[in-house]
């Protein structure tokens, strides 16, 4: 492995902070698994010399959740170093795009001309942007929830794409920022001047780098006035699993918990929850370099979940989780209730998921023709 001449003066700044400020109180380490291996922030600033290639690599294996930026007294940002780290290693050159093919070539498959689509009708200034993930498994509700929006905005528009977080997140910047960018010039060139996204993902993309849009979930957007549709005690206690790109997100967080309350639906707060909630296990794509560290994230949720169904607002955490614990997805609640309430929602898996992006596209053409 090769060196690199010099530390970006990004990456100088904050492991100075750390190395500085970092009291190595452990706050941070007590729920990561990726720190209780590497020690804390302070010591993997000691312990690693990141003008080597080599020690840069580690940085995959955070799942750049922000749990450990929220609990920190000293207000430092070690998710923000390790996202920087990755970054670095991209810009070196030592990137292997072969690694992380499934998520990259889905990513890709999003933005190419035979998923995208962008329907906008006359005088149309919001679009919903349904993002990959949701449309795949869930073409119903999000068929549902786009004319739903459409019944409250007449001219509402819906675009299909990708805001290609994954890239985002695996540091290739330079890509990121002009695919993202290029979509970003398209909407805005069309007059669209806000997006409303189901996806906690492209909520931080089009925040952070959508410069020209507003950015709203459709969370906030029913929460204003949330149909009431009660669930039978039955259903018990459930919890809501707050995505990790929404922990700074107050707003959104309370939108879905009165969107909850409407259903009549009893909520029981897990410790970790808000500013401080747990990874899911997805995040970083942890998964594909240390499984044993996402699965992690997984076991704490489920333990802390006492047994209880989770309620989620993110179509990954809602797959990742719903592998070993009962999880549910708030827009199929707000859309197809009586399925929830029956256990009957069907969700659709990979590689299906690709075939009823095509379906829900085509249903979407024929609406908006
Ligand atoms: S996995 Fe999360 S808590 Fe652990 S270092 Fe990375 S961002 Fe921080
Ligand atoms: S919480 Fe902050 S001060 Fe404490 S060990 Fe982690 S980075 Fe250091």
């Amino acid at each position: 492995m090769t060196g690199l001449k010099s530390f970006p003066l990004d990456l100088s700044s904050q492991l100075t902070a750390i190395s500085t400020q970092c009291s190595e109180c452990g706050a941070c380490v007590k729920s990561c698994a990726f720190l209780k291996h590497y020690g804390t922030p302070s010591a993997i600033t000691r312990n690693h010399d990141f003008t080597q290639v080599s020690f840069l690599a580690m940085a995959y294996e955070c799942s750049l959740c922000g749990l450990c930026t929220a609990v920190c007294p000293e207000k430092l940002e070690p998710s923000r170093l390790f996202l920087t780290l990755r970054r670095i290693f991209v810009a070196a050159g030592h990137f292997d795009p072969s690694v992380y093919r499934t998520i990259l070539g889905y990513e890709h498959r999003g933005r190419s001309r035979l998923f995208a689509y962008q329907g906008l009708p006359a005088d149309c200034d919001t679009v919903f942007f349904p993002g990959c993930n949701l449309p795949g498994s869930r073409m119903a509700t999000t068929l549902h929830l786009y004319e739903k929006l459409r019944s409250i905005i007449p001219a509402l528009g819906v675009v299909l794409n990708c805001c290609s977080k994954p890239s985002h997140d695996l540091g290739r910047q330079d890509h990121f920022e002009a695919v993202f960018g290029e979509l970003r010039h398209t909407l805005q060139g069309q007059g669209v001047r806000r997006v409303l996204v189901a996806c906690p993902n492209c909520y931080t993309i089009f925040h952070q780098y959508g410069e020209g849009l507003s950015v709203q979930t459709i969370y906030e957007y029913f929460a204003v006035e949330p149909g009431t549709v009660p669930f039978p005690s039955a259903w018990g206690a459930i919890s809501v699993h707050d995505p990790c790109a929404m922990r700074n997100s107050e707003g959104i967080q309370q939108a879905v918990r009165k969107l909850l309350s409407a259903f009549g639906l009893e909520q029981v707060e897990m410790k970790h929850q808000g500013p401080r909630t747990l990874c899911c296990g997805e995040g970083g794509m942890v998964s594909t370099v240390r499984p044993a560290f996402a699965e992690r994230w997984v076991k704490l949720r489920r333990k802390e979940s006492g047994g209880r169904r989770l309620v989620t607002y993110c179509a990954g955490c809602c797959g990742f989780l719903g592998k070993t614990m009962p999880t549910v997805h708030l827009a199929d609640l707000l859309c197809q209730p009586e399925a929830v309430r029956l256990d009957k929602i069907p969700v659709t898996r990979p590689p299906l998921t690709y075939l009823q992006r095509l379906r829900l596209k085509r249903r979407l053409q024929q609406l908006l023709r």
